[in-house]
């Protein structure tokens, strides 16, 4: 692709949108700025302005893009700011831009990476909540809208890329036996089970292989974030939930792979760098530049073991989401995102996590969502469940 392609970045501010920038950077003949997103960080939004010349800079509400305004202006910039939930959809979905890269942490990502899919842009999906809240209606939304999408998550970009490049959606047409996701186990994968209900948010956040944000982070210590990936992986590639194993690779080299009805298993390997991924997807069907150092594999031993659901209960509970369908996975993920905020809190310990996910997957509503407001519903209704379920528990 020769020419230049008009880019959003939504949560620019974040650590996949920062090494979206970084990859950008290096190649400004082909990519152009148009708009850039953030929450709360205003003065890193500035510094990407100044950097990148957007047109458009959204943040979330009134009050801050004021401040932003003024923090612009004094710097002598020239874009435009605009905030919330509607200008987040506008800078999706305009037809100036080519591609969108969806990396808006949490369901607040839903709608933007929604609008960008029905204007039939280019969608880098790393916010993978969109396709847990609502994968069906945003597959559907995808094909009608004629979009392209292409998997940022480092396991989903891996098997895109195992995957043959016709594929279509159909596993089976293509050989293909199971999908094998693979996960570091995160922090406490050796931890003494007893230790566990203790481990501190710092403790949590201490990724061995990655540098993520907080939230996501989390995820990993509990393999939620693995979970989220099985229904995000149903979603990308229309597999059964029997279709995809779950595999514990602690040195995160390989990022995932796909078995062969033949006996191959296809790997994709790496260093843990979220700007393989980016630029694989920055770049498609073209390899660019990424700025990543070059794999050694001299001395590198590469190990696999079986996930334990005793250590990683909210493993276990994403799999019953996902068989169960229609709202769970949405409810599974907003008790996700109420129960892990409290504990990065300091509010609730690293035990209770898994407990209050279960509890309102306990007493939600099952049915088949018919529009992204009965998602939306479905996603509030957990979280004022949860939030009552932990508010006589939080300290
Ligand atoms: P971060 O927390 O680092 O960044 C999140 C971004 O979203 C920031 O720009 C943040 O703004 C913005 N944001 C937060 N809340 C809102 C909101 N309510 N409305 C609008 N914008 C908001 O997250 P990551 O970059 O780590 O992750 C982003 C997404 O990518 C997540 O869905 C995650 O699961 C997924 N992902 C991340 C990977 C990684 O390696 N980091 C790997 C695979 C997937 P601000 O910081 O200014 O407040
Ligand atoms: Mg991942």
């Amino acid at each position: 692709m020769s020419q230049v392609q008009n880019l959003t970045i939504l949560g620019a501010t974040g650590t996949i949108g920062e090494n979206t920038l970084r990859v950008v950077a290096l190649h400004p003949q082909r990519f152009n700025v148009v708009a850039l997103t953030a929450g709360s960080q205003l003065e890193k939004l500035v510094t990407q302005c100044l950097r990148h010349t957007p047109r458009y800079a959204v943040v979330l509400d009134e009050a801050s893009a004021v401040r932003l305004r003024s923090l612009l202006a004094q710097a002598g910039s020239s874009t435009t700011v605009l905030f919330g939930v509607e200008a987040l959809e506008h800078v999706s979905s305009m037809p100036e831009v080519d591609v969108v890269m969806a990396a808006i942490v949490g369901a607040a990502g839903l709608r933007p990476a929604m609008a960008a899919a029905r204007a039939g842009k280019r969608v880098l999906l790393a916010n993978k909540e969109t396709l847990v809240m609502a994968g069906r209606l945003f597959m559907q939304a995808v094909a009608e809208g004629g979009a392209e999408l292409l998997p940022i998550d480092s396991e989903h970009n891996a098997i895109f890329q195992a995957l043959p490049r016709d594929f279509r959606g159909d596993l089976a047409a293509c050989g293909v036996r199971r999908i094998l996701l693979t996960a570091s186990g995160g922090p406490f994968r050796t931890t003494p089970l007893s230790d566990l209900p203790h481990v501190t948010p710092d403790q949590a956040c201490a990724h061995p292989n990655w540098v993520m944000g907080r939230k996501i982070s989390v995820d990993s210590a509990t393999m939620m974030n693995k979970g989220l990936e099985v229904i995000e992986a149903r979603w990308l590639f229309n597999a059964l939930p029997e279709q995809i194993e779950v595999l514990i690779h602690p040195q995160s080299v390989i990022h995932s792979m796909v078995d062969y009805l033949d006996g191959s298993v296809i790997a994709q390997l790496g260093n843990p760098d979220m700007r393989t991924p980016i630029a694989y997807a920055l770049g498609f069907p073209e390899r660019i530049e990424a700025g990543v150092s070059a794999l050694d594999l001299i001395g590198r031993g590469l190990t696999f073991e079986a996930p334990d659901y005793a250590r990683f209960p909210c493993l276990k509970l994403a799999f019953a989401a996902l068989e169960q369908g229609g709202m769970l996975p949405a409810v599974l993920n907003a008790a996700n995102e109420v129960a892990v905020a409290l504990y990065l809190a300091g509010a609730i310990g690293y035990g209770q996590i898994a407990p209050s996910i279960e509890h309102a997957l306990d007493h939600a509503l099952a049915g088949e969502p018919g529009a992204l407001d009965d998602v939306i519903e479905a996603d509030a209704q957990a979280r004022r469940d949860t939030a009552a379920y932990l508010g006589p528990r939080a300290a």
